[in-house]
C-alpha cells in the first residue's frame, strides 16, 4: 500500500519552487501515475520537460487538468482568479482541487466560485520554502519535517481530505487542519510580518548614500546579511501575499509599530533593564524553535 499511487493523474498549474519540489517528491515516493504540467511561459514549460518534472506539458491550463484526479495550483496568488475561470469547467467530477498559496481566505474567494459541485476543493499551504524561485530551484526534500496546513471548507468530504493529507505526509510533511481565517492570522505573524520587516530594512539601506552602502555590503555579516536572505524572496509572490492578506498583516503591523516605538523610548531613556528583559525573552523563542526541529 505504501508504494501504490495515491492519485493516478495529477495536474500541476505552476511549476516553480513549490510546484517542482512537489513533482520531485511525488515522483521519488511513487505517489502518482501521470503528472501533467502547465506554466505561463514557454521557457518554464520547456525547462519542466527537460528536468523530467512532468509527463506531459500543456500551454492551455484547461488541457492540463482534463482527466486529472488531483489538480494543484502552484502559482502566485494574483493569478488564481483567472486560472479558476480557465480550469473550473474542465475539472473532473469526483477529483480534488488544492493549492499551495501562502494565504487561504483569498484562495477560497478567488478559486471557490469556479469549482463545480462534484469537485472536492481543499486549499493547502506547505510551510516550507526558500528565497529562490523557478523549476530549477526545487528539490524533493523541501517538505521533509515541515508542517503542511489544509483548510477544507465546512462540509468537505473527509476521505478526500485524508487522501490529500496522506500525499503530503508521504512527501515528508506533518499535517495540521485549520480554518482559513485562522491560518491567515497565524501566517501574518510567523511569515508575512517578518518578510515585510526584512524588505523594509533592506529598502532603508538602499536609501543611504553610496559610500555608506559600500560599507553595508562589506560589513554585512554583522546582522544585515540575515535580513537580505529573506528580502531576496520572489517579488511577485510577496506582492500578492500582502495584497491578499491585507487585514491580518495590517493588524500585526500596528502591534509591531507600537512595540518598536516602545523600544525607541527604552533606548532614549536609557532603560537597559527593559531592553535586557526583551532580548532574554526573544532568545528563548529561538531555543524553542531549535528544540522543535524547525530551525
Ligand atoms: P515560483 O517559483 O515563482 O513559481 C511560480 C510558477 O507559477 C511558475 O511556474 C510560473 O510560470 C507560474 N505562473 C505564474 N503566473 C502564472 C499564470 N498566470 N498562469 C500559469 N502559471 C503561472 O513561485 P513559488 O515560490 O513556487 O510559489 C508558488 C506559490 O506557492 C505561491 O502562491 C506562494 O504563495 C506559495 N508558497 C511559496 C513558498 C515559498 O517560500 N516560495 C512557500 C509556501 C507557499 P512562469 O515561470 O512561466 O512564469
Amino acid at each position: 500500500m505504501a508504494d501504490s499511487p495515491l492519485f493516478e493523474r495529477v495536474a500541476l498549474i505552476g511549476i516553480g519552487l513549490i510546484g517542482s519540489s512537489l513533482a520531485r517528491a511525488m515522483r521519488r515516493h511513487k505517489l502518482v501515475g501521470h503528472i501533467a504540467g502547465h506554466a505561463k511561459s514557454e521557457r518554464t514549460r520547456a525547462k519542466a520537460v527537460e528536468l523530467g518534472l512532468v509527463d506531459s506539458i500543456h500551454s492551455d491550463p484547461a488541457a492540463a487538468v482534463a482527466g486529472a484526479d488531483l489538480t494543484v495550483v502552484c502559482t502566485p496568488l494574483g493569478a488564481y482568479a483567472a486560472i479558476g475561470a480557465a480550469i473550473g469547467p474542465h475539472l473532473k467530477p469526483g477529483s480534488t482541487l488544492t493549492d499551495v498559496g501562502s494565504v487561504k481566505q483569498a484562495v477560497i474567494r478567488d478559486l471557490g466560485p469556479h469549482v463545480p459541485e462534484q469537485v472536492h476543493f481543499i486549499p493547502g499551504h506547505p510551510i516550507a520554502g526558500t528565497e529562490h524561485s523557478g523549476p530549477e530551484s526545487g528539490f524533493a526534500e523541501l517538505f521533509q519535517g515541515r508542517w503542511c496546513i489544509l483548510t477544507p471548507p465546512a462540509g468537505s468530504d473527509e476521505k478526500a481530505v485524508e487522501r490529500l493529507a496522506e500525499l503530503w505526509r508521504r512527501c515528508g510533511s506533518m499535517m495540521e487542519i485549520m480554518e482559513a481565517s485562522h491560518h491567515d492570522q497565524v501566517l501574518a505573524i510567523t511569515s508575512h510580518l517578518p518578510h515585510l520587516i526584512a524588505y523594509c530594512i533592506v529598502g532603508t539601506v538602499t536609501g543611504v548614500e553610496e559610500a555608506t552602502q559600500r560599507e553595508v555590503i562589506k560589513f554585512s555579516a554583522s546582522g544585515f546579511r540575515d535580513f537580505t536572505r529573506i528580502a531576496a524572496s520572489d517579488p511577485i509572490m510577496w506582492r500578492d501575499v500582502f495584497l491578499n492578506n491585507r487585514e491580518a498583516v495590517l493588524e500585526m503591523l500596528g502591534r509591531f509599530s507600537e512595540d518598536l516605538a516602545a523600544l525607541q523610548r527604552n533606548i532614549r531613556w536609557g532603560e537597559g533593564d527593559k531592553l535586557e528583559e526583551l532580548f532574554t525573552r526573544t532568545r528563548s523563542i529561538r531555543r524553542g524553535i531549535i528544540e522543535a526541529k524547525q530551525a
